[in-house]
């Protein structure tokens, strides 16, 4: 049993199973994602969803999406790169839906005796599913996924402590610079790209593999936390 297994109660009186809330994990790849036909006797089970469950009380909600995606479906966190997150917050409990791309091809299959199924849908498919209440109204939001946000600093951006809280936690979608996207998600995780005094560079460089902010000063992070 671990810290977090247990029922809350949430501001608007639902109960939820997680007591530092829960988290699962959304794998994309092109146009599929990666779905968990979930064991009739679990909770709402015998529905589609996605594998996750309640955080511990030590784990953000990247570890905890990770941790479960391994245990429920053999998915190993070297094949996966978190890109934002998607937080569902009922005050007093919240789910984070982490989105990630595959950085290699993974064959996800039911680990344990909580999956019937592990096994990527199409995307235009999913919808059409038996889904799990809370999939299925966090849906419409979770398939907008905005393309992947790098973040070029220099010497001087990189020594401020700011980045990693920027690195650990995302930079809130309303936060982000003009012109950039958030889709329908809460906030995004960058990639970080060290580039030195090459930082201008660097950033017109990866401008083509996704969405780019550059920061040359630790103002510049200031402005995204
Ligand atoms: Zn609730």
């Amino acid at each position: 049993m671990s810290s977090g297994d247990g029922w809350t109660t949430c501001a608007a009186g639902h109960r939820h199973w997680g007591r530092f809330g829960a988290a699962g994990l959304l794998l994309i790849d092109d146009d599929r994602v990666v779905l968990q036909h979930r064991a009739p006797w679990t909770h709402q089970g015998d529905t589609w969803g996605i594998p996750g469950g309640a955080r511990d009380s030590h784990e953000d909600a990247v570890a905890a999406a990770l941790r479960e995606a391994r245990e429920e479906a053999d998915l190993s966190p070297a094949d996966v790169a978190p890109i934002g997150l998607y937080i569902d917050d009922h005050d007093g409990w919240s789910y984070t839906t982490v989105i990630a791309r595959t950085t290699r091809t993974v064959r996800p299959r039911a680990a344990n005796a909580e999956s019937v199924t592990v096994r990527w849908h199409a995307a235009a498919d999913v919808a059409g599913l038996r889904l799990h209440p809370g999939f299925a109204a966090s849906w419409a939001r979770l398939r907008d996924v905005p393309p992947p946000l790098f973040l070029v600093v220099s010497d001087a951006a990189a020594a401020d402590p700011l980045l990693e809280q920027l690195r650990q936690t995302g930079v809130e979608t309303s936060r982000l610079p003009a012109g950039l996207v958030g889709g329908g998600l809460t906030r995004l995780l960058p990639r970080v790209v060290y580039a030195g005094s090459r930082a201008a560079g660097a950033a017109a460089s990866y401008a083509s593999q996704g969405q780019v902010v550059l920061a040359v000063e630790p103002e510049d992070l200031k402005l995204l936390a």
